[in-house]
């Protein structure tokens, strides 16, 4: 990396699966496209991803009469209502062609298999006569809060072939990437983004790329919660402490955390949910099948925050497995034999293996929920553009487009990043053909300047200060045993407590290692004050969100609230400013009426507005809080009602 200053038509931040789709787009509609990745695109955390990718095919006997009408419907309920619905809708129609599209690329799908096949279905076995006509289709498999099987998979390794596939179009259409380089400052003047300040991760040399358009698509921010997450440790939520930082683009419901239910205990190393979409069961200590009490309908099989917070109450009742790491409970999957294992979860076979010695065809999985998915992420509209802030787009993880609202069912988000991918990358092709790249590089320089001048203050401070790995460990405590699965007023306030001292204690930490080029300790510092921001804002938004949501679960505030809090949280928070603001705005349009989800309680206190009434006024409130305009009018995409024919 020897420029200083590089310019191109797209610059696409990040390159796992919503990045590399979205670059794509960019790029065959004639447009130069740039792509930066701290990781060689193929390790994106995308390449992790086992069990599936949701669209609606409906090509076995168990998917039949399955269409985009019902996963919309599975995807609001799913959100606990949070969703914005057009986007929801758009998601679930798009989806089938978005999943096709990746067989072209080359994924090799699982394929139905015609004639007789042994399933397990709530713990039985059950043989069904897949039919001769669709043999060789894409198959689907069982996933969470779902009314059909609709989930796509390629054994237990869909991220990795999608990403592969994704990635070898790249390669392919000639698509720039340039790996180990991080993005660590947008470049804008309050109003429009310019492109981003980068640091090679070899060099520790700086540059400016200014692009026509800026895609984040940096993934989750799961690594706040250090070691307890099943995310990789490239999932620091960077893209969006980017956008925070600017004070003007803001983030969307950061307390909306996901923890999945079964992740390797003590590891956090992540089974798939395809496990108990093909047949497993959850133990307690005694052997008993708690999911099967608790929910007696969809049992293992309701979404992951009603799962996770089971599996969690069940340890606090001591019912878990106790060991000297803490309380597990048991997945067990033996019955599904060991063809099954080694073909259809053969990743999980090989992690189980590898990393905790079993044999899941003979032993028990020690498993107990964990972070997983950020729900949150930088605010924007149905074209994927980040409020108040032309030429800044998001889509992926990163983003807070918003289908999954306050939880995000299985298979949803794989599916989400090549859906958005597509529809954003049209976005952003048609946004770059009507714009001129007219920046300033006096102002691209100042940002580069001053992202040099961060890494020097970190180089030169000497002292007897902490430890930058030392705040992330406390961090990391703090959000886990705080801002966890179940929530409360007295420990949310001293997460804010912790969190906002550490992120004081940033300004006295000290580097062990004062190298300037590869150094990842230096790196590592470089992110932390953003980490600890995301943090922040995590745990206060889930403060004063005074109700249970989807993943957010307030045991002193245990009922959803449609009456007060059928709304997003909006913050903002400028870099050289000291506290967050805080708003909130209407969740979209809604088509289906706030109801019961069909799992999990249905104890709620109503709204009292009428959906007319909810309707009217947004999008001047949504305006209000800085949303853009969208290419096509909003709703154009809701097909008012329809979901009634299908319930
Ligand atoms: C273990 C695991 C299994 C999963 N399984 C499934 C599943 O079966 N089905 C499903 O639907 N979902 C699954 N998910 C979720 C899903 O994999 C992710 O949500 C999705 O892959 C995110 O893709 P992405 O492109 O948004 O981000 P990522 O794949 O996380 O890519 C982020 C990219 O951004 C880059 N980056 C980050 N910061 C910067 C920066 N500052 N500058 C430059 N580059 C940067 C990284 O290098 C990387 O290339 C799973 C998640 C985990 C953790």
């Amino acid at each position: 990396m020897s420029a200083r200053l590089i310019s191109t038509d797209v610059l696409v931040i990040g390159g796992g699966l919503a990045g590399e789709r979205c670059a794509i787009e960019a790029a065959a509609a004639g447009h130069d496209v740039l792509v930066l990745s701290v990781v060689p695109p193929r390790r994106s955390h995308s390449c992790a991803a086992q069990g599936g990718m949701q669209a609606a095919l409906g090509n076995c006997v168990k998917a039949e009469g399955d269409n985009p009408t019902l996963h919309f419907l599975d995807t609001v309920r799913g959100s606990d209502w949070g969703a914005d619905q057009e986007v929801a809708r758009i998601f679930a129609d798009e989806a089938p062609v978005a999943v096709r599209e990746l067989a072209h690329f080359g994924v090799p799908w699982t394929r139905v298999r015609g004639g007789r096949n042994s399933y397990f279905i709530r713990g039985e076995r059950v043989d069904i006569d897949e039919s001769l006509e669709n043999d060789g289709l894409i198959m689907h498999r069982d996933f969470g809060g779902t009314a059909k099987w609709r989930a796509c998979y390629a054994a237990a390794g869909t991220g990795h072939a999608a990403l592969y596939a994704v990635d070898s179009e790249v390669v392919r259409l000639g698509i720039t990437v340039r790996d180990r380089a991080e993005a660590v400052e947008l470049i804008h003047d309050g109003s429009r983004c310019w492109g981003v300040a980068a640091r090679c991760l070899r060099t520790g040399r700086h540059f400016a790329v200014v692009a026509k358009a800026t895609v984040i698509a940096t993934g989750g921010y799961g690594r706040i919660y250090g070691q307890y997450t099943t995310n990789a440790t490239i999932n620091e939520g960077m893209g969006a402490v980017l956008a925070l930082n600017t004070g003007v683009v803001p983030l969307g419901n950061m307390e909306a955390v996901q923890f999945h239910p079964t992740a390797l205990a003590p590891s956090g190393i992540l089974v798939t949910e395809g496990c108990r979409g093909d047949g497993g069961f959850l133990l307690d200590k005694n052997m008993h099948r708690f999911m099967v009490d608790a929910e007696p309908e969809k049992q293992e099989l309701a979404s992951r925050d009603v799962v996770s917070r089971h599996m969690a109450q069940c340890m606090r009742d001591g019912n878990g497995i106790e060991t000297p790491f803490g309380p597990h409970l048991w997945l067990d999957i033996r019955h599904l034999g060991e063809e099954h294992l080694t073909t259809k979860l053969r990743e999980v076979f090989d992690i189980c293996r590898d990393f905790v010695g079993l044999n899941p065809a003979n032993d028990l999985i020690p498993v107990r929920p964990t972070q997983h998915y950020s729900m949150g992420g930088v605010r924007v509209n149905k074209d994927g553009q980040a409020y108040n802030m032309a030429g800044l787009f998001a889509a992926g993880e990163a983003a807070c487009w918003d289908m999954h609202g306050f939880n995000r069912l299985g298979g949803n988000s794989l599916a989400e990043t090549i859906v958005a991918g597509r529809l954003v990358g049209r976005r952003v092709a048609e946004f770059v053909t009507t714009t001129s790249l007219d920046v300033q590089t006096s102002r691209a320089f100042e940002t580069v300047k001053r992202a040099e001048q961060r890494a020097q203050h970190w180089l030169e401070r000497s002292g007897s200060g902490p430890g930058v790995y030392d705040i992330r460990d406390a961090m990391a405590e703090s959000m886990m045993s705080e801002v966890g699965i179940f929530r409360t007023a007295d420990e949310l306030t001293q997460a804010d407590h912790t969190l906002s001292a550490l992120l004081l204690d940033c300004d006295n930490a000290v580097l062990r290692s004062k190298a300037p080029g590869m150094n990842p300790e230096l790196s590592f510092a470089l992110r932390l004050k953003g980490m600890l921001r995301l943090a922040v804002v995590t745990a206060r938004g889930a403060l004063a969100r005074t109700e249970s949501r989807g993943a957010h679960f307030r045991t002193d505030y245990p009922l959803r609230n449609d009456a007060e809090w059928l709304n997003r949280t909006v913050v903002r928070w400028s870099d050289d400013s000291t506290q967050p603001t805080f708003s909130y705005e209407p969740v979209g349009l809604i088509d289906v009426p706030p109801g019961h989800r069909g799992y999990g309680s249905d104890e709620r206190i109503e709204m009292k507005r009428t959906i007319e009434d909810y309707n009217g006024g947004l999008q001047e409130d949504q305006a209000d809080h800085g949303r853009l305009p969208t290419t096509e009018p909003a709703g154009s995409r809701i097909r008012w009602g329809e979901w009634a024919d299908q319930t």
